[in-house]
């Protein structure tokens, strides 16, 4: 296939002039979904992905999927069948977790702010609470009183080391997420008092990353502090989370992570652990890096404008189902996504444009003087490396316009 105009990205094949997601050109995908703007995922790279990732990695990491990155149930239920397990972050999450038919004991439940009725929803279903305060603890406790059920708790460990070089940290200083490290011995034996037993510990320290020695060092630290915390508590390892973070590459300069690496020390962990805890399951939680690059968002043009010289594609799509493309969901640096004009892949007639939407904000922008076949109304652009954290991620609501639409195919 030909690369597409910005970058090197996409495992979507072309045919003829157009972009294929699951071997159907994308115009007639678009009639076949009714309307634009949608995201379409393909089945087809999301098995390829987790194979590759497999190949990886130890056959004993379990491999989770944290289907905040991605909600769609279609989806997760595709996922459910390739991942050991599923990790939710609300109760919604985990009502569509449950749907796809994932055993409940693969499911665990982390965030900040759970709610009692969330709290109550995880202890009915059996799947594993990953407590982030003394609070919730307290609330599990009186849900067993109440219902006569075990919860089943691990603890969320706020760590003290950073995850470096990572797009989000979510560990390390001062954080909302999980319990301070130094805190764990004492929520250990609260959890004693009230007779509720620990299986683990939950040390996710942040996301996109690209380095895999970042992630390498987390990931030692990580096993590192559980052991630790482990022997100060008696806490028999039952499961140990090491998080994730794997990130995949968006922007001109950035490459693909090389798994090797991870994978090698992953194996050394899993050879220690069959000393150091040897009831353990080792697992591994991933958003973005299993389904971000299964998706791509498709608009249309609606409007070609030139205003004093500069060339602008005004669509029907914009940041309010794409708030990442846009920039404006955790960038600093505004940078475009890969994007390509889906309807003419290849045509050599080039210019430089921007991607707008119908937005009356000047940060509806999906693409920044990009160089692009020439296009006009009626074609479609397609925004690579989209299926995470889009449609979920992204305010529909502002401005009123529809919806977004999304298809698995
Ligand atoms: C967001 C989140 C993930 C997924 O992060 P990605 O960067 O998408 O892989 C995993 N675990 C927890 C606890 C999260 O909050």
């Amino acid at each position: 296939m030909n690369a597409p105009a910005h970058g090197r990205i996409a495992s979507f094949a072309v045919s003829g002039n157009e972009l294929t997601v699951g071997g159907i050109p994308l115009t007639r995908l678009a009639a076949r979904v009714g309307r634009t703007p949608f995201y379409a995922y393909e089945r087809a790279s999301l098995d390829t992905r987790v194979a590759a990732l497999r190949a990886s990695l130890p056959q004993q990491i379990s491999l989770h999927y944290a289907i905040k990155a991605n909600p769609m149930p279609a989806l997760v239920c595709h996922m459910a069948r390739l991942v050991d397990g599923l990790d939710v972050a609300s109760g919604q999450e985990l009502r569509v977790a449950l749907d796809s038919g994932m055993d409940p004991a693969e499911i665990s439940f982390a965030g900040p702010g759970k709610t009692p009725q969330e709290l109550a929803q995880a202890v009915a279903a059996g799947i594993l609470v990953n407590c982030e305060s003394m609070r919730e603890i307290e609330l599990l406790a009186q849900i067993a009183g109440e219902t006569g059920l075990s919860p089943r708790i691990a603890l969320r460990v706020n760590p003290d080391f950073e995850l470096k070089s990572s797009g989000m940290k979510m560990g390390g200083g001062p954080k909302q997420f999980g319990i301070d490290a130094e805190s764990i011995p004492q929520a250990l034996a609260r959890l004693r008092e009230l007779r509720l037993a620990c299986e683990g510990f939950h040390i996710f320290s942040g996301s996109q990353n690209l380095r895999p020695q970042a992630i390498v060092e987390a990931q030692q630290k990580a096993y590192a502090l559980a052991m630790r915390l482990a022997e100060q508590g008696a806490v028999d390892i039952r499961v140990l989370n090491l998080g994730g973070g794997f990130g995949i590459p968006y922007f001109p300069g950035e490459q693909p992570l090389d798994l090797a690496p991870i994978g090698e020390n992953l194996a050394t962990l899993v050879e220690r652990a069959r000393q150091d805890m040897p009831r353990a399951e080792l697992v591994v939680e991933l958003g973005r890096f299993l389904v971000g690059e299964a998706g791509i968002y498709v608009c249309r043009v609606i409007d070609r404008k030139v205003s004093r010289g500069q060339v602008y594609l005004v669509t029907d799509g914009g940041l309010h189902h794409h708030l990442s493309a846009s920039g404006n969901f955790g960038q600093v640096i505004r940078k475009n996504y890969p994007a390509a004009i889906g309807t003419r892949m290849q045509s050599e007639q080039h210019e430089q444009v921007s991607v707008v939407g119908p937005l009356c904000t000047p940060l509806d922008l999906l693409a920044d003087r990009m160089d692009l076949p020439a296009a006009s109304e009626g074609d479609l652009v397609v925004i690579f490396q989209s299926g995470a954290y889009g449609a979920s991620a992204s305010p529909q609501g502002f401005l009123s316009h529809p919806t977004v639409l999304e298809v698995l195919v």
